[in-house]
């Protein structure tokens, strides 16, 4: 429900950019498994809803554990992560704390 598009994010043009100038053969698409998505929350240590200071996409931790090219892989995630802070929705492209 809470749809973040990379390009409406002035915080990482960087991404919108990618997305529009890699051929889309060349983006790799990631679906995020339910293990994979219970996995990684324990790596957020707050995200932008409780903590001001967030400034990494949880995408990038995604890149972490997956070992996934980060310039030219997107992710479908199977649910939403939650952050164990404030309990918010964190998606693709929320920011986040890493742990
Ligand atoms: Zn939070």
């Amino acid at each position: 429900m809470n749809q973040n598009f990379p390009f409406e994010r002035p915080a990482s043009p960087q991404i919108a950019l990618e997305l529009f100038t890699l051929p889309i053969e060349e983006i790799n698409l990631v679906l995020v498994d339910g293990p994979t998505v219970d996995a990684a929350e324990p790596f957020i240590a707050g995200c932008e809803r409780c903590d001001q200071d967030a400034e990494i996409s949880f995408d990038y931790l995604l890149d972490e554990l997956t070992g996934s090219d980060p310039s030219r892989t997107e992710y479908l995630m199977y649910r939403v992560a939650r952050c164990p802070r404030c309990q918010a929705e964190v998606t693709e492209k929320t920011l986040i704390i890493p742990e």
